[in-house]
This record gives C-alpha cells, structure tokens and sequence, in this order.
C-alpha cells in the first residue's frame, strides 16, 4: 500500500466564505488569515482514495474576530443529490464552536457571579456542540443557581421559582416560561428525552433574559450612575 501526503501553506489564504460568527448575528463573510491545507492519496493495487484536510484561522468581516475552521473532505464520501448529480460531503468543524444566529452574553459575562457565570458558558457550549441533553440540565442548573443566589425559598424548584416572583425578581410570565424549563431539566435528567434545538433556544433566550434583569442591567446603571 502506497501512501502520499503534501503540506501546503496558505493555499487558500484571503479566500473568502460565509460561516456564523460568534459576535455577529448570522452569517458573516469570513477570510483566511493563514492556512494549512494537507491533500493525501492512499492506493492499494487498483483502488485509491483521496483525501483533503484544510486548517484555517478565519477572521469575520464585521467584528474582526478570530477562529479557526477545519474542514476535511475524502473521495469516498458523496451523496447522490439527484438522479444524475451527487455531491461531494464536507465536514466543517468552527472552534470556537457556535449556533447561527445566537449571539451570547460574552460581553457582558463578567457581570455574573462567578458560579453563575461557569454554569451559563458550560450550558452555551453544550448548545452550540448539539448536545442537547447536557443543555437542558445546564439550563435547570442555571436557573437553581440563580435561586440560590437570590436566596429564594421553598423546598423544591417549582416553589422557589415562585418565590422568586413574590421577591419581585421575576415577572409571573417569565416563571411560566422558567417552569417550562425546570420540566424540560427534568426531562432530560430522568428520561433522557433530549428537547429540540428550537425549545432550549427559546428556554435560552429567556434564561439569558433573567441574567440580565438580575445581575447585568444593575450592575451597569450602577457604574454608571453611581450606588
Ligand atoms: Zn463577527
């Protein structure tokens, strides 16, 4: 069997590409800062494939963010698209990893409490890896953390996230939605029944909500008009 491998440096250096930002809110046009491209043949008698792996630093074109994009392709892998046309697959891994569309507190991140803060980019990992179990229990586990933080009381979550609303932290229609949430914790905890990408969306952008409310949005009118 015959191997080959050639190394190419930026090969596709300055080739442009959309792809989801971080930062940005959807997809923005990205560029290649520097690249290694590898290409490799592996044959065997009558049979041979061919393989690509390109690694990229990919700058946005709107914020001027940093990432790195790997994508790798092989002569095997392709799907028939119609009756006559195939494609050829790609696999494209972005790290850091990221949901199109979601733009995360990361700015602001440092307002948190440090617990609440490890809990919430723990959660926002899981949802950009498509882990969707792990993100409903990162999701329950926000919301008990910022129980605690607040002290409510009550001897389970539903009677403290009610407590939170006669503390008047929360609006009764956000507990509605926090409650929606406790379940889908639960769900995914005990039944191992992972929620859509859409449901732990909404139930994020909710959650992300409340951080606001309680610890960002206070803390920023206080550096700004003083205690
Ligand atoms: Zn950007």
């Amino acid at each position: 069997m015959a191997s080959s491998e050639k190394v190419e440096i930026n090969k596709s250096q300055n080739s442009e590409m959309k792809l989801p930002c971080t930062k940005c809110a959807g997809k923005t046009i990205h560029k290649v800062l520097v690249s290694v491209d590898v290409q490799g043949e592996e044959a065997d008698g009558g049979w041979s494939i061919q393989w690509c792996d390109d690694y990229q630093i990919v700058e946005c074109g709107g914020c001027k963010i940093k990432s790195f994009r790997n994508v790798s392709s092989n002569s095997e892998d392709y799907y028939q698209i119609s009756e006559t046309e195939w494609e050829h697959g790609e696999l494209e891994n972005l790290y850091p990893s990221r949901i199109e569309g979601r733009k995360t507190l990361e700015n602001e991140e440092h307002y948190l409490p440090s617990t609440v803060r490890g809990i919430y980019k723990e959660t926002i990992q899981a949802l950009s890896n498509n882990s969707p179990v792990l993100a409903g229990i990162g999701l329950r586990a926000l919301i008990e953390t910022i129980c605690k933080e607040k002290n409510a009381e009550g001897k389970n979550l539903l009677l403290k996230i009610d407590d939170l609303v006669s503390k008047q932290i929360l609006t009764p229609t956000g507990s509605t939605i926090l409650h929606k949430i406790r379940t889908l914790g639960n769900d995914a905890a005990h039944e191992v029944k992972p929620h859509s990408e859409k449901q732990l969306g909404l139930a994020m952008d909710v959650v992300e909500h409340v951080l606001n409310d309680v610890y960002i949005l206070p803390k920023k009118v206080e550096s700004e008009f003083g205690a």
